[in-house]
């Protein structure tokens, strides 16, 4: 479904990404691990024309490179960005409903409100929250709703940076169970995680990357296994 080849990405003369190639299968729940700065944000920017990159990036056998960001979520790619980047003062419906804003301008009106109601089913505390400032949630709400307004844009690939970020373990949970509710209902997802043995306990595939460089891939299974990944990232000797 996707395929990365060779990127490079650039902050004015700063090489961030240094040749990566990966790819991710359809219907897989790939996760990318890496420390601070490794370059795993970067990477997702990239597949969605906000960073400037070289290489090649394909999504079902056609190139994205280049392409501007609306057009990369008009070919089914969007993502729940690190932070979250909630739109504070906005309600919560307001935020699910910016998520479909390509889709409105295509006057898909009847389906938005279909998948609104998936959103609400499947994250019920946004439903009672749907008239509340998006500023007044939690962090796991606010993860949630990151999650609902990129999949009002009916993505067939979803991103997600860090979704575990700061958040308590029960909420991490409910995120990674619904990561894979996701997956079971037809989503593709890549998933950067700092969290390397949360992100590995629910992906098919992993990459590891370091200083803007794949220093490693496989099984998620073998990587929770694998000597490098458990001392560098798992905390354990
Ligand atoms: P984190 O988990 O801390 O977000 P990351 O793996 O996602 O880390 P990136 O945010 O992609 O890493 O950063 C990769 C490198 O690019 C780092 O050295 C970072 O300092 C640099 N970088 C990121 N954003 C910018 C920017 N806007 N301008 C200049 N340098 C940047």
């Amino acid at each position: 479904m996707l395929q990365i080849k060779n990127l490079y990405a650039y902050y004015g003369k700063i090489e961030a990404l240094s040749g990566v190639t990966c790819h991710v299968r359809t219907g897989e729940i790939v996760t990318l691990i890496g420390a601070n700065g490794a370059g795993k944000t970067t990477l997702l920017n990239s597949l969605c024309g906000l960073v400037r990159s070289r290489g090649n990036i394909s999504f079902d056998g056609a190139s994205i490179m280049h392409l501007a960001p609306e057009a990369v979520v008009a070919c089914g790619i969007s993502q729940a960005p690190e932070g979250r980047q909630i739109f504070a003062p906005l309600t919560v419906e307001e935020n699910l409903e910016l998520g479909a804003y390509l889709r409105f301008r295509q006057r898909q009106q009847q389906e938005i409100a279909v998948d609104l109601k998936k959103i609400y089913d499947l994250f019920p505390r946004l439903w009672e929250r749907r008239l509340q400032a998006a500023g007044a949630l939690s962090g796991g709400e606010q993860q949630m709703l990151a999650i609902g307004r990129a999949l009002m844009a009916k993505p067939r690939l979803l991103l997600l940076d860090e979704p575990s970020l700061g958040l308590a373990p029960l909420m991490v949970d409910i995120i990674m169970d619904t990561v894979v509710r996701l997956r079971r209902e037809g989503v593709t997802i890549l998933m950067v995680e700092q969290n390397a043995r949360t992100a590995l306990g629910i992906a098919d595939r992993g990459y590891v990357l370091e200083t803007g460089r794949i220093i490693l891939s496989g099984p998620a299974a073998d990587l929770l296994n694998d000597r490098q990944v458990t001392r560098a990232y798992l905390g354990k000797d």
